[in-house]
């Protein structure tokens, strides 16, 4: 199979999120199972050109935005024989010290920059013919919109279905109806059926509305954006592609998240000799400047600083939580409110918290590796990453009960000791504190913890099985595109 896979961001080249972590692991997963996968990307100046560095391949779209035709040159990098990265290339939109924005704001010209990027994929699908189109986010949702209005007809995308994933509801990029104009798409789609919302130019529902498929990031939250507490005013939207909707939990990397194989930690470990464990946690308490003592558990939390990651519930408990005899340790970027409460946490406390603002990959690393458990307390989230990689570093994940949390951690029972991380249902500072003090009774107990961190260290979530869930996907929304196409 052909599959073109269109995204805003991935691993390794540029990444602000999940989303990267995905689109730079399931297009190899899918490679490596003999499909031809073409991963196509805004070239950013964050894209180092030492290490990646591209070569043109002589194809230069013309990319029509409103009045203009925009020229993007695209480049190419064989990071296998089967999976093409295409980097599209406009300085003017992509050029820039970040992907999307400054700490102060979006980039004001997020609307073109991304109507820029869908419509010079389709363009480039043009001279591609795949089979598949898979689009990421909202950066992609005009991608389905154009294949079923201005290229309905073009010969080589006639057999081509669309997929749209949606990584997380609570960003659609929406903005002012004046930007219409931007897509070149007639009027008569700004109605409440195809692209506005409440007034406004709605990216991520075009991709809803318009593709042949839609699937979100594990089976959970697939039935939670149907609800109006989860759906983010999209709900009834999504309600209506009921038939088309598909749940497939992310698949992690393993080659870069197993502490048996990872370069940036400490000493490697694995399940059968947890000793390399220890000398990480000790490390990750000098790097931070805590006590180093193995006795005293350490909570892990690695996030963006925002609402949806729970910090709300954590906020008012944070001081009871230190109390409780832990050490806490965050990485994170994100809002500012949050940046300062916890600067004033770390400096209150500077032998039981370790905060540090910023965006670090070698810290996270180590602080999967020298944690004891890790927290993650969201109010939603579409699959999560950071529990996955969690478990396979032994670090036992606290987490509430939504989207892929609750779809990847199993409770724990005293009683069986089943189970294989703390899940809180309901979304309140206490129910959280609650979920941290079950983990620390368990805790000193530690043939019953050290049962409870290999049994998560034995879980899979590697990419093999969810590449082939997107596989059946594909398959059946060719099938059912192409017979749709036969009837009368
Ligand atoms: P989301 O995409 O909603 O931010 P995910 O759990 O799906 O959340 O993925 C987050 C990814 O970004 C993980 O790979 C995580 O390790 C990484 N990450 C988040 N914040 C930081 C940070 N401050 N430093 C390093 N990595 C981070």
């Amino acid at each position: 199979m052909k599959i073109l896979f269109a995204s805003p961001e991935a691993v390794p080249y540029a990444k602000t999120g999940g989303l990267a972590d995905v689109s730079g692991a399931l297009p190899r997963a899918l490679a490596q199972m003999g499909h031809e996968v073409r991963l196509l990307l805004p070239k950013y100046r964050a894209i180092d050109e030492k290490r990646f560095p591209a070569v043109r391949t002589g194809m230069v779209l013309k990319v029509p935005i409103s009045q203009k035709v925009i020229p993007c040159e695209v480049y190419a990098l064989d990071p296998s024989p089967r999976l093409r990265v295409l980097l599209l290339r406009q300085d003017s939109y992509y050029d820039r010290e970040q992907l999307y924005g400054t700490p102060s704001g979006d980039f004001e010209d997020n609307a073109e920059r991304f109507i820029f990027f869908s419509r010079a994929v389709v363009e480039a699908a043009l001279e591609l013919n795949p089979d598949i189109l898979h689009c990421n986010d909202w950066q992609t949702g005009l991608i389905p919109v154009y294949l079923k209005t201005l290229y309905r007809w073009s010969p080589a995308l006639a057999r081509a279905a669309s997929v749209f994933t949606i990584h997380n509801i609570g960003y659609q990029g929406l903005f002012w109806h004046y930007d219409m104009h931007l897509t070149n798409l007639g009027w008569d789609l700004f109605t409440p059926r195809a692209l506005e919302y409440y007034g406004k130019l709605n990216l991520l529902k075009g991709g809803i509305v318009f593709s042949d498929a839609v699937t979100t990031v594990s089976r959970k939250y697939m039935e939670e954006v149907q609800t109006p507490e989860y759906g983010a005013g999209l709900d009834g939207v999504l309600r209506d592609r009921k038939a088309d909707l598909y749940g497939i939990l992310n698949g992690v990397d393993y080659e870069e998240w197993s502490p048996a194989k990872d370069r940036f930690i400490k000493e490697k470990y694995d399940s059968s000799d947890l000793s390399g464990k220890k000398a990480c946690k000790a490390d990750l308490q000098q790097e931070f400047y805590l006590k180093v003592d193995p006795q005293i558990p350490l909570i892990g939390m690695i996030s963006r600083l925002t609402d949806q990651k729970g910090f709300d519930i954590l906020a008012p408990i944070i001081e009871p939580l230190l109390d409780l005899g832990v050490q806490f340790i965050l990485l994170g970027t994100g809002e500012e409110e949050y940046h300062l409460l916890f600067q004033k946490i770390g400096q209150k406390y500077p032998h039981r918290a370790g905060i540090r603002i910023a965006f670090d990959n070698t810290l996270a690393h180590k602080i999967e590796a020298g944690a004891d458990m890790f927290l993650m307390p969201s109010l939603y989230e579409p699959c999560g990453l950071n529990q996955i990689y969690s478990l396979k570093y032994g670090t036992v994940p606290v987490v509430r009960a939504t989207g892929g949390l609750d779809d990847t951690i199993q409770d724990y029972n005293p009683l069986s000791g089943e189970g294989t991380g703390f899940k809180f249902k309901e979304y309140s500072s206490s129910s959280l504190l609650e979920a941290v003090k079950r983990a620390l009774q368990v805790y000193p107990n530690r043939t019953a913890w050290e049962k409870l961190m290999i049994r998560g260290m034995a879980e899979d979530f590697s990419w093999a099985h969810s590449a082939g869930e997107y596989i059946r996907v594909y398959e059946k929304t060719l099938a059912k595109k192409r017979t749709a196409k036969t009837e009368p």
